[in-house]
């Protein structure tokens, strides 16, 4: 993937976590059960910051949310754009669309078929 390319979707990740961020501050707290490791994909310094507005995401915007930083990570960690599932390199079209895609088409069309 080129540099240019994988900076936009970076940009467009760090943007939509914004979003969910701050569009939980005026709701209720709802309980946050960590599922197993969702906190270590931040960092040390922002983990608690982190944990305080995880407390008052709901399901959908939690699982996204794990999603855009696991996809944050994947670039930091430079195997963004591979399959979690396969390994393969994810359409960049795929990526286009929905950037913190984390399986292959293929892939996803198998995971919902279970
Ligand atoms: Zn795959």
């Amino acid at each position: 993937m080129r540099a240019s390319k994988l900076k936009e979707l970076e940009k467009w990740l760090l943007e939509k976590r914004k979003g969910l961020v701050s569009g939980v501050r005026s709701r209720n707290a709802t309980r946050f059960e960590t599922e197993g490791g969702t906190l270590d994909l931040a960092d040390q310094a922002a983990s608690a910051y982190t944990k305080e507005f995880l407390l008052s995401l709901g399901d959908a915007e939690r699982r996204l949310l794990r999603q855009v930083d696991a996809a944050l990570e994947k670039i930091r960690l430079r195997t963004y754009g591979t399959c979690e599932k396969c390994g393969e390199e994810i359409a960049i079209k795929r990526l286009e669309a929905l950037p913190f895609a984390e399986f292959c088409i293929a892939c996803q069309e198998e995971e919902e078929r279970r």
